[in-house]
This record gives structure tokens, sequence and C-alpha cells, in this order.
């Protein structure tokens, strides 16, 4: 049966689940429709952790639900739909054919591959795609823009200190509250001998009746793919995502600055906030989060160091690699500065190694989609680095292993912050060090049958030895680097 035409279409993705988004603004449930698909390519083309692919899938149907609830004609398709086409391309086309749009909306997406793909089937069409700049961010790429414009290198706290100008945040009179802009001395503590004490409990979710159906579609679908689902209990809803923000601002924000940078052995959530994905899905904005956060601080329940420290992350961080994505893609994908060529080592599959620092990142990334920045950083980022993984197969893991993985964000944190693949663009230095660093902000060494302090021998540690391999093998490229040198 033949459809009665839309007037607009409402392109939804999987990471762009707010009814507040851009893309409904003037929508009239009289002749605009929605437009949701959930297709197999885009757990694929990476060989996506099956916790990412579940996490997506759930959100996706509950938003589903809440777009029914408004009464908004939805045409939704579901992986195991028995015609479905498997790419967002071929099934858009499909839905422009049966349904013949005037013009097709949407918020922009977060991915340039998708973007293209989009547009192709819109030309072929000879219909119209509106993009609308996405407000779950607080600068647009043309704020980017101009910020670099004339600029050599792209600094983070630069960009940083704008923002927090310009949206009144930690500010006094037009100074930064406290004095100083940024209080990162303060915040690489690491944990006392006896490790961390009283870590909350992680705010986690019971799958309900729609995730639990997922969780049985992935393992049905993708049974190879990595990880694992027995823990999965990540926020699928706008009202959990609230209830995250909560919870980490009452027990978590009072501790996260200080031990931002701190790892220890089994424990995976520590004092960050674990709001990644649910800011990436656009289930809670990132403004709401800074503004939790500052009002914690003027209520004296939290530092102004960890209150800052944390604000930086979300205003700071993910403000601008998003302005790097998209101001260098897609030339930024191919960067290779450092010439690196090896595969990835298998253990990034598995986890299973007597180093005690990777065996319990990548493990932790295995059983719940998720490791904490220094982990990613300076564990599985530092040990790619130096054993010399190609950017691209190193760029493939992260994409496809964390429940927040979306390109805009993880591209520029593992080709630029921690694969020095473009050269310097985005970090003055490469993000080097030997295992020294790692005995000094975790206990992974203590339990580790080698030596940090030793580069040769039966007990050397391979991050030192690779260390001092990296900087003889780079002498010549890196040898003027400031700070390095
Ligand atoms: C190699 C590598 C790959 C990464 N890939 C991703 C990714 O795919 N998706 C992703 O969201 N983050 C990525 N990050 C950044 C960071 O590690 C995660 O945002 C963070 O660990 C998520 O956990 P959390 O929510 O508990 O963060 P917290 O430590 O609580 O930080 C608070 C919030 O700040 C933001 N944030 C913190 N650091 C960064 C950063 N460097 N860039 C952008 N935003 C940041 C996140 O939204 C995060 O939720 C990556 C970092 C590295 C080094
Ligand atoms: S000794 Fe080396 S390999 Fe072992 S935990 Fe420490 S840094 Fe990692």
């Amino acid at each position: 049966m033949t459809a009665m035409p839309v007037r607009h279409l409402v392109l939804v993705l999987g990471d762009q689940l707010d009814l507040e988004s851009s893309a409904f603004d003037g929508f009239d449930a009289t002749c605009d429709a929605v437009w949701m698909a959930e297709v197999r390519e885009e757990s694929t083309h990476v060989p996506s952790h099956k916790a990412r692919i579940a996490l997506f899938l759930s959100a996706m149907r509950h938003f589903a639900e809440s777009l029914r609830e408004r009464g908004w004609s939805l045409h939704y398709r579901r992986l195991d739909d028995d015609d479905n086409a498997g790419s967002l391309a071929a099934e858009l086309a499909h839905s422009i054919v049966r349904l013949r749009p005037e013009r097709l909306i949407m918020s922009a997406p977060g991915d340039w591959r998708v973007l293209q793909s989009l547009r192709q089937i819109v030309s072929t069409h000879q219909l119209e795609l509106e993009i609308r700049d996405d407000r779950h961010f607080l600068t647009t790429i043309r704020d980017f823009s101009a910020h670099a414009a004339g600029r050599k290198q792209l600094r983070q706290e630069y960009f940083y200190r704008e923002l927090r100008r310009r949206f009144d945040i930690l500010m006094d009179n037009g100074k930064p509250v406290g004095g100083q802009w940024n209080y990162d001395q303060e915040n690489r503590s690491a944990f006392p001998a006896e490790g961390p004490r009283d870590v909350p409990a992680p705010c986690r979710f019971e799958p309900d009746a729609i995730t639990r159906e997922v969780i049985a579609l992935v393992e049905r679908e993708f049974p190879d793919h990595p990880g694992s689902l027995t823990s999965f209990a990540w926020p699928s809803t706008r009202a959990q995502a609230l209830q995250c923000l909560e919870d980490f601002i009452t027990n978590r924000l009072p501790s996260f600055g200080r031990y931002q940078d701190a790892m220890w052995q089994g424990q995976v959530w520590l004092y960050h906030s674990h709001l990644s994905c649910a800011l990436n899905l656009k289930l809670i904005r990132p403004l709401e989060v800074v503004d939790a956060a500052q009002q914690a601080w003027r209520d004296g329940k939290a530092s102004l160091a960890s209150t800052e420290g944390f604000i930086r992350q979300v205003i700071g961080w993910r403000e601008y690699v998003r302005g790097i994505y998209w101001t260098q893609m897609p030339g930024y994908l191919e960067r290779n500065a450092l010439n690196a060529k090896a595969r990835l080592p298998a253990v990034y599959w598995h986890g299973k190694t007597s180093m005690a620092c990777l065996a319990d990142a990548v493990s932790s990334t295995l059983e719940h989609g998720y490791a904490h920045h220094i982990q990613r950083l300076m564990v599985t980022g530092l040990y790619a680095l130096l054993y010399g993984v190609d950017p691209r197969e190193i760029h493939g893991w992260y994409l496809a292993m964390y429940v927040d993985a979306v390109e805009w964000v993880e591209l520029p944190n593992t080709l630029g912050m921690s694969q020095y693949a473009d050269g310097g663009l985005m970090a003055s230095k490469p993000y080097v060090a030997s295992g020294k660093y790692i005995a000094r902000m975790s206990n992974y060494c203590k339990a580790c049958p080698y030596d940090p302090a030793m580069s040769v021998g039966a007990k050397a540690c391979p991050m030192t030895t690779l260390y001092w391999d990296f900087l003889i093998r780079h002498e010549v490229k890196l040898g003027d680097t400031p700070r390095l040198a």
C-alpha cells in the first residue's frame, strides 16, 4: 500500500535522541513524520562491542516510544525486520520512494561518513536536506572555524577560556573565579597506598522489557562481536540519564578532580561521571551538566578544583574535539605523522596478557564497554603509540569498543591526543611515558611480573622498553619538540 506523502520527514539518528532537538522545530504532526532506522551496517563497519550496539538500540526504541506517546507519525525500521536493507542509505532510499516527502530535515549528524551517504541519497532523489545546528553543543563548527582561523596550533585551553567567558561559566566580573583558569595541578593525585576508600556504587539500571529484548537480539544477530552483555546497565532514557547526573553530582563530583588521573586494579568506575554515553546520545545536554556542577560548587558541596576540572572536560575538551573533527575531516582520518605501521596486537580483543595495566584496562572495556580517560590515554593508547600501531587500526578499536564511541569525539582523541598522528595539531607533544608513570598513578605494577624501572632483562616492563625504543625511533622527528627534547 502506498502511504500518504508527507511534508517534512524528520530524520533522527541513533545518537540524536532528544525531543527538544532542533530537527523538531516547527514540526507539524498533521503533515510531518519522523524517520528512524536500526541498521546492521552501523554495528559492523567496525566490529562494535555488544554493549555499544545494545545501548544504541535500546535508547532508540525507548525514544521511539516517547514519540509514539506524543502521537507523532513515526516510520521506524527495526534491525530484525525481514526486509531491512542493512544500511541507513538504503533504508532511507526505500522510505523516500514510499513516503514521497517534500523535504528532509535533521540535526547535524556527528559522523562525516553518515553525512556523506545521506547527502548522496538525497541528491539521487533530487530532494532537499535541511541540516540544522545541533543544540547539544555550546558552539557551532562556524564558531570553531572562526577561533581556528590563522592559528598554526589549536590548543584546547584557549578555546575553553573563550567558552568560559562567552557562557559566563565559573566567572567573576570577567575573570575566572579563584583567579585561575585551570586547576590541573591539583587534579593529578594518586590514591593512598591502601587504595580508594568508599567509592560510591555506580548508577546502573536493571534492563527493562525493551532492553531485555534488545540484548537477546544482539546476542542472536552479533554473536561473534567483542564484549559482554551480562552486566549491561547503562541509562537508555532521558529520565535515567538525569538520575545518573544527580548521582554523580552528589556522590562523585567532590572527589572527581583530585583523582581524575588515578587508576586502581579492578576499580572500573571510581569518581568519574560515566555520563559520556548519555551526552553523546543526546539524552542530556552539556549545559545541564555544567549548571548542575556549578550549582554544587556554589552550594559548597564540591571544591572549585573538582568543579573546574569536570567542567573543563565537558565544555573544553568535548567542544574542542568536535571542532577539530569537523574542520579537519575527511583528511584527518588519513593522518599518520609518525608513520606507524604495526598491526593492532590481539590482546586488545581478548585482554589476556601478563601486563597488569593492559589486562585491567582491556578487561574492563570488554566487560562494560567502558574504561576511564586515563586508562584509555595512558594504558591502551600509550601501549599502541609506543608499539607503533597504525592509527587507522587503533582508531577502529576505540570506535568499536566503547559505549560512548561516536566518530566526532573518538577520532580526534585517538589520532590527535593519544597517537600524535596529526603531528601536533592537537597535542603539543606525544603523550609518552614509561612504566614509571603507571607505577606512580596506580597499583598495577605491584601485581605485575614486570618492573617499571627496568627497560632490559627478563623483568623489563614492556612500557618502559618501548618508551626508550620510541624515543630512539623518533629522535630525528621529535628531537626539537619543546618539553620532549
Ligand atoms: C583514545 C581515546 C578515545 C576516546 N574515545 C572517546 C569516545 O569515543 N567518546 C567519548 O565520549 N569520549 C572519548 N574519549 C574521551 C574520554 O576518555 C571519555 O569521554 C571519558 O572517559 C568518558 O567517561 P566519563 O563519562 O566517566 O568521563 P568523565 O571523566 O566523567 O568526564 C566528564 C565528561 O567530559 C567529557 N570528556 C572528558 N574527556 C574528554 C575528551 N578527551 N574528549 C571529549 N570529551 C571528554 C565526556 O563527555 C565525559 O562524560 C576518548 C579518550 C581517549 C584518550
Ligand atoms: S610493570 Fe609495566 S606492564 Fe606491568 S603494570 Fe607496570 S607499567 Fe604495566
